[in-house]
């Protein structure tokens, strides 16, 4: 893994290759040196910081607004070599200049490259009442989605990917809405069988198992049961 290779560099083309451009500052020198991460990326109000909350029982510092966040948020602990990561959020961001925002997206992805070999798990947090409509929205020929970039990329990478589709307690028609997500990100519906990718949650309401069981799955196989007690 890395940053060269056969690779589809079509995926976010102009902002792979890490050093390419100075990094935004704090982007990369404040991740503690571990070897075992699991991020969370995702765009901006979908219940990212809300999800933190979830996992690892502590309020993130997001600074005083909401979604403008332009370091990640590292969270670790003393014994384990185990880091939980926020990834600043893309995508539109009121009141955020269109080349902050597309600095951030290239942080971002440069992150995920120089780190795909400790990176675990990735997590891709949606607001499951809005996605299908963002998508499509943005969907075109010369257009891929944010997310379902983010998606590709990440398995490109070889990372295992689970997409927490939140704020699920809005949403009347599961089944069909997680249906046409899965079709979005080219996998076959029924999005039942593919749970291990498709975590239907509610961040607020503390109903997060879903994700929990898709990360430990991810974990699992690669050995790591030890980091069972995070999820
Ligand atoms: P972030 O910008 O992605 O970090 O989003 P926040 O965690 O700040 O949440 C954005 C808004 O969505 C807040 O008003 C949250 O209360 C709300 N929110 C987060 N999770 C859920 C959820 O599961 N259900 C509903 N209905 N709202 C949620």
């Amino acid at each position: 893994m890395g940053t060269t290779g056969a690779v589809n560099t079509a995926i976010f083309a102009n902002h792979r290759g890490f050093g390419r451009w100075p990094p935004l500052p704090g982007m990369f020198e404040t991740r503690p040196d571990r070897d075992g991460e699991v991020v969370f990326v995702g765009r901006s109000n979908v219940g990212k910081s809300t999800l933190m909350r979830e996992v690892t029982g502590h309020t993130f510092n997001t600074g005083q607004r909401p979604g403008v966040t332009k370091k990640p948020n590292h969270f670790d602990w003393n014994a384990e070599d185990f880091v939980v990561t926020d990834l600043p959020g893309f995508g539109f961001m009121k009141g955020v200049p269109e080349d902050v925002r597309e600095r951030i997206k290239t942080d971002v992805v440069q992150y995920i490259e120089r780190y795909a070999e400790q990176i675990l798990v990735g997590v891709i947090v949606v607001d499951g009442k809005a996605v299908i409509d963002i998508i499509d929205r943005h969907s075109g020929p010369d257009e891929v989605p944010h997310d379902v970039e983010m998606f590709h990329f990440l398995r490109e990478l070889g990372i295992p990917t689970v997409v927490a589709v939140n704020k699920m307690d809005k949403v009347d028609d599961e089944d069909e809405r997680l249906n046409d997500l899965c079709e979005r990100l080219g996998l076959y519906p029924p999005w039942q069988q593919w749970q291990e990718t498709i975590a239907p949650i509610s961040a607020k309401r503390g109903n997060i198992d879903p994700l929990n069981e898709a990360v430990r799955h991810h974990l699992h196989e690669q050995e790591r049961d030890d980091l069972f007690k995070f999820f």
